[in-house]
């Protein structure tokens, strides 16, 4: 029937105002045919969808500010206290740069200060916590975050992931949600191994390294980049999604083996006369401390790079008291972490202190850093997982002392493993 009163005697008509084809109008006819919209509804709907969108964005910014609850730097360094032992410099360096990223991001439009992104680059010997600090901090945060790998990309053409790439991890940890991964961190560990290989630029083709700088340098000061949404290579039929980086945080860890080398002759050539540093004293037992900019350049990193890492911070060297540390306090520390295997078996574990101190011991003399505590602790515990669970008149607890911890290390052949590495 309404199609009926719809082409009456005048032809079709609008069925959302009423107005006939006479009008002068173009009526747009619904997929079925049975009904008509004419352009000025068309045009009116569009006014009222764009209204409604604008409004929508306003509230979800206002919402924003008011409900977010951003934490506060202090309370962002106290939270990676829980997790990451030390590395005081670093926590209070990258709590302050996250705090600043979401202020940023809340920024108004009309705002005439426009507040730049800080980049942050963290400079520190391998398994000192970087990876641990970038992920504690995601943790933390309600926004997408990816780790890459800086050793896997190359130039565009060669061997190897495209540099926008990396993108593609960042969409894909925001569920694909462009304007979501637009406000995301990324954190690109070995940073250090894309350094120039020569101290002259580009004599010869440098596709791992000066390449990849150049490319990446478009994506850290904040561009309009296609990324191809599967990753891998771009080719000419693959859909590319456009993700703009200016919001995007950039946190880039490496280990510079060989930095305080291009420190201390930095340092020493300014000892010489009269310096700040020459007056204060400088500490040769840790240089990485005074890493600056330019060692970074000396390194091989571009100074274009480096002008978009203005945030430089350094983690120490793990000693002893921090190894022990590690082993115990923090919230998934490893020792907690056995506790709790245990736990699900129905089943206590204690450490006591000689073995702790023995575990610390190991690490140090086979030079195995934090990441080794794991590899000491699993080679202790290995025989008591495998056994007691299918024990049940077997004993619920178990004690480890040094001599049990050294026993196992023993038997399991941990020390000549260790020498073959
Ligand atoms: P890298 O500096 O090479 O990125 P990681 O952050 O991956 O090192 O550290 C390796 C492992 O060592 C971590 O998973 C963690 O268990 C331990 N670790 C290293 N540094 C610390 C630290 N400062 N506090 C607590 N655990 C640490």
């Amino acid at each position: 029937m309404a199609k009926k009163k719809q082409t009456g005697a005048e032809g079709p008509s609008c069925s959302f105002c009423g107005r006939p084809a006479s009008y002068g109008d173009m009526l747009v006819p619904s997929p079925l045919g049975n009904t008509y919209i004419c352009t000025g509804c068309v045009e009116h709907i569009h006014e009222a969808l764009r209204e409604y969108n604008e409004d929508a964005k306003g509230k979800s910014a206002g919402k924003g500010t008011a409900e977010l609850n951003i934490p506060k730097p202090k309370e962002i360094c106290e939270f990676l206290d829980q997790y990451v032992i030390g590395q005081t410099d670093a926590k209070r360096y990258l709590s302050v740069a996250v705090y600043n990223h979401y202020k940023r991001l809340q920024q108004s439009v009309t705002d005439d200060v426009d507040i730049e992104k800080s980049n942050i680059v963290i400079v520190g010997p391998t398994g000192t916590g970087k990876t641990l600090l970038a992920k504690t901090i995601a943790r933390l945060l309600d926004v997408p975050f990816t780790i890459v790998d800086a050793t896997v990309l190359t130039q565009a053409g060669y061997v190897g992931e495209d540099i926008e790439s990396l993108l593609t991890r960042l969409l894909q940890a925001a569920d694909y949600d462009v304007e979501r991964a637009e406000r995301g961190i990324v954190f690109i560990d070995e940073i250090d191994k894309i350094a120039r290989k020569g101290d002259n630029p580009s004599i010869t083709r440098d596709v791992s390294g000066e390449g990849v700088q150049q490319g990446l340098l478009k994506l850290l000061e904040g561009s309009v980049v296609n990324v191809p949404p599967q990753g891998g290579r771009k080719h000419p039929e693959q859909r590319m999604i456009p993700v703009d980086t200016k919001n995007i945080l950039f946190i880039c860890g490496g280990a510079f083996d060989g930095i305080e080398r291009k420190i201390a002759q930095r340092l020493n050539s300014h000892t010489v006369g009269y310096s700040n540093t020459a007056r204060k004293g400088v500490n040769r037992d840790n240089f990485l401390q005074y890493v600056a900019p330019q060692d970074l350049k000396s390194f091989g990193l571009i100074p274009e790079i480096i002008g978009r890492l203005p945030i430089l911070a350094h983690l120490e060297p793990l000693d002893r008291e921090a190894l022990r540390r590690i082993l115990t306090e923090p919230k998934n520390a490893i020792v907690r972490q056995y506790k709790k295997l245990f736990e699900m078996d129905g089943m206590t574990l204690d450490f006591t202190e000689d073995a702790l101190d023995l575990i610390v011991d190991k690490a140090i003399e086979y030079r195995l850093g934090a990441r080794g505590l794991r590899s000491i602790v699993e080679t202790i515990m290995m025989d008591a997982m495998f056994e007691m669970p299918s024990d049940p008149d077997g004993s619920k607890h178990l004690d480890v002392t040094a001599e049990y911890a050294l026993r196992k290390l023993e038997e399991a052949n941990f020390e000549v493993n260790r020498l073959q590495e």
